[in-house]
C-alpha cells in the first residue's frame, strides 16, 4: 500500500507569503555561503538536500487530501485544495485524459476538506464516474452546495462526470478490491470519521480531524480499533500542546496527544498533519521541537514506571510526503 499526502494544512489553504519566501531563501543562501567556506565544492543541490525538508521546501499550504494506492485500487480521502494537483496527475495517468472511475472517501464536509473539488478536473470529463463515500448521509447536498450559483460558475448539473454517492455504516468494513477500509468516529464537530486501511497485513489509519478528547482505551470504546494493530498513523496536530489546552472544543489536537496513543498502542510510525494556517514554517518547527522534548520526557517516565509501551518513529509531515507499507 502506498500513501501520498497531497495536503497537510488545516482549516484554510496557507501559501507561503512573498516575504516568507524571501526570508527562507535568504536564510538558506546565508547557510550555503557558510557551507562553501568549509566545502568549496558543495553543490547547491547537495546543500539543500542536506537540510531538513521543511527548511528547504516548507511544510506546504494545501488542505486535506491524501491518496491510498494498492496494485488494484486507488482511493482518495477528502477533497481539500491538495486534490487539484492530484487531479492534474490523474489526467495524465494510465487511463489517458483522466478517464475512468474515481473513489473519494470523505471524513466530513468542512470547507478545508471539500474546497478543492471544483478544481478537480476529472469531474468535468464526460463519462467519468465519481464515487463519493461517507458515513454522513448528506454528502450529495454538501457537494451540490459547492457548485451553487453565485459561488461557482459551472452548475453541478453541467459537470461532465456522473456522481454516485455511497453511505457507509459506522465501523463496518468495506472492501475495495484488495483494500479493506473501516470508518471510525473521531472527536470533531459535525461529526468526522477517520479511516483504517488494511492491505497485505499492513494497516494505515487516517485520524484527521480530531481533538483527541478520548485517549484512554475505555474512553475510545468502539473506536479504539482505529488505533490498534496499526503500522502507520496520520494524526491531527494543528496546535501546540499549550494552544490545545486553550482551544477546547475547537476540534483539533496536538502532537503529544497522538504520541501518547501511539506509544500505548505500539503504532510504529506517526505523521502529524493539519498544520494551523496561522503557523509559519518556523512555528511548526518550534512545535516539533516541543514535541521532541515531550517525547523524551514521556519515554523516560514510562521506562521508570516499567509501563508497557513502544517507541515511536514520528515526524511533522510536509506536503507531498509519500510512504509505502
Ligand atoms: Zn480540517
Ligand atoms: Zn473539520
Amino acid at each position: 500500500m502506498k500513501v501520498k499526502l497531497w495536503g497537510v494544512r488545516g482549516s484554510l489553504p496557507a501559501p507561503l507569503l512573498p516575504e516568507q519566501q524571501y526570508q527562507k531563501s535568504l536564510t538558506n543562501l546565508k547557510q550555503f555561503h557558510e557551507a562553501l567556506s568549509t566545502d568549496p565544492n558543495i553543490s547547491p543541490e547537495k546543500f539543500l538536500n542536506s537540510l531538513p525538508s521543511y527548511m528547504s521546501k516548507g511544510f506546504g499550504g494545501h488542505t486535506a487530501c491524501i491518496q491510498v494506492q494498492t496494485s488494484e485500487q486507488n482511493i482518495i480521502v477528502d477533497g481539500g485544495s491538495g486534490i487539484r494537483k492530484l487531479g492534474e496527475v490523474l489526467m495524465c495517468g494510465p487511463c489517458g485524459l483522466g478517464r475512468g472511475e474515481v473513489h473519494i472517501l470523505m471524513t466530513h464536509f468542512h470547507w478545508d476538506h471539500l474546497i478543492g473539488l471544483p478544481f478537480f478536473v476529472p469531474l468535468f470529463i464526460p463519462g467519468n464516474k465519481i464515487h463519493i463515500y461517507s458515513v454522513q448521509d448528506n454528502a450529495e447536498e454538501s457537494v451540490r452546495t459547492l457548485f451553487k450559483k453565485p459561488n461557482f460558475p459551472v452548475p453541478y448539473e453541467a459537470l461532465g462526470a456522473e456522481f454516485i454517492y455511497h453511505t457507509l455504516e459506522p465501523r463496518k468494513t468495506v472492501h475495495f478490491n484488495d483494500l479493506k477500509v473501516t470508518p471510525y468516529q473521531l472527536d470533531h464537530p459535525d461529526p468526522c470519521w477517520g479511516y483504517k486501511f488494511e492491505h497485505n497485513n499492513k494497516t494505515f489509519s487516517y485520524c484527521v480531524d480530531t481533538e483527541g478528547t478520548r485517549v484512554s482505551r475505555k474512553e475510545l470504546g468502539e473506536d479504539l480499533a482505529l488505533y490498534q494493530n496499526v503500522d502507520v498513523m496520520v494524526f491531527d496536530a494543528q496546535y501546540t500542546f499549550l494552544e490545545a489546552t486553550e482551544k477546547v472544543n475547537w476540534g483539533h489536537s496536538s502532537a503529544p496527544i497522538g504520541l501518547d496513543i501511539a506509544m500505548r498502542e505500539e503504532i510504529k510510525k506517526v505523521y502529524f498533519v493539519h498544520h494551523d494556517p496561522a503557523a509559519s514554517d518556523e512555528k511548526i518547527m518550534i512545535a516539533e521541537k516541543q514535541t521532541r522534548d515531550y517525547y523524551k520526557t514521556r519515554l523516560k517516565a514510562l521506562k521508570q514506571q516499567e509501563a508497557e509501551f513502544s517507541e515511536v518513529d514520528w515526524e511533522f509531515a510536509i506536503e507531498g510526503t509519500e510512504f509505502e507499507l
